[in-house]
């Protein structure tokens, strides 16, 4: 009988290097938390409404509309698993007043700046990489957009952030060099490298209008681009005073950087994802605790009655579900 095929996403690989006993949890034994990170949910709602937004041709409304629906259903999913109670409202409607927000600033600069062609949108690409052990190796990923230019095709990756300042790591964003080479496989072209999109994961004030009726432009404001130019239309303001304000500040909420990525280094990352395929067939599992593990590990009640080889079974069923991992 042929041996089961081992699919691998990036997630996969990271958490398989991070900690195995993770690892071993999420992907062997397929437990879940029974409910995800707020963050994920969120990441997730303003990923979708972005694809939709250029699927819908530059259509705000229909990016919102997709964002709140998804955004909604994690409420739902709270409520289903009894998790959610009156004053979670606050929240709930905060973080999505914000996703609304950082997409209307998203689009105040992408209706006019954006020139490209839309090639593919959220969909789930996987290829074969080899065999290990007898078994298959896959790997697999949806990346969110792939798109070409006058000139090249792109990936087209959307991060919301809290620091905008911290952008430098996409050089060795391993994520996007395992998409590129799937979108390759799938579209038989180059990939020429990855178009990031970052959106501030932040909700902006309104800008200061001064006793004399013009806006501040104190650029310690934390205010967006698309609220100066409210302000602009409803105080009746000359733009052009404003035209440089505004850049400054649409930069603080709104970035695009592109990486380029070499054949040589889509070719090294399946070579290292496949080593690392090679280490998750009968694998020693252990532990690799550090000091995030509590706030960044949704296994760390688990982990830590681990540690005193106590009964795990009551915290995987109040805590945890059997299922797949969908991402
Ligand atoms: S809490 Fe830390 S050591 Fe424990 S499973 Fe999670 S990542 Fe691993």
């Amino acid at each position: 009988m042929p041996l089961s095929p081992l699919e691998i996403t990036y997630s996969q690989l990271l958490d398989f290097r991070r900690c195995r006993l993770r690892w071993y949890w999420m992907y062997q034994k397929n437990l879940l938390p029974i409910v995800e990170r707020e963050y994920y949910a969120f990441g997730r709602a303003i990923h979708h409404g972005l694809c939709q937004y250029y699927l819908h041709g530059h259509d705000i409304e229909v990016a919102q509309t997709a964002f709140s629906e998804e955004w909604n259903k994690y409420k739902e999913k709270l409520m289903e698993v009894n998790y959610y109670i009156d004053s979670d409202d606050e929240w709930l409607n905060k973080s999505s007043a914000m996703g609304l927000h950082m997409l209307e600033d998203y689009h105040f600069l992408a209706k006019n700046a954006d020139k490209f062609e839309v090639i593919m949108a959220e969909e789930r690409l996987k290829f074969s990489i080899g065999i290990v052990q007898g078994r298959e190796v896959f790997l697999a990923g949806t990346p969110d957009m792939v798109v070409k230019d006058n000139k090249f095709y792109w990936l087209k990756e959307f991060k919301s952030t809290t620091n905008m300042n911290d952008t430098d790591w996409v050089e060795l964003d391993e994520q996007a060099s395992i998409y590129q080479f799937l979108a390759q496989m799938k579209l038989l072209v180059p990939i020429h490298g990855t178009f990031y999109s970052w959106l501030n994961k932040s909700l902006p004030k309104e800008p200061k209008i001064l006793e004399n009726g013009k806006m501040s432009k104190d650029k310690s404001q934390p205010v967006s681009a698309v609220d100066i130019a409210k302000k602009i239309e409803e105080f009746g303001l000359d733009h052009h005073e404003y035209k440089d304000f505004m850049e400054v500040m649409r930069s603080k909420y709104v970035v695009r950087t592109r990486v380029h990525r070499s054949p040589t280094e889509i070719t090294n990352v399946v070579k290292r994802s496949l080593q690392i395929a090679q280490d998750m067939v009968n694998p020693e599992i252990y532990c690799s605790p550090t000091w995030n593990c509590h706030w960044e590990c949704e296994y760390y009640k688990m982990c830590v009655a681990y540690q005193d080889e106590a009964d795990l079974e009551p915290i995987e069923k109040a805590y945890f579900k059997v299922g797949e991992v969908t991402w």
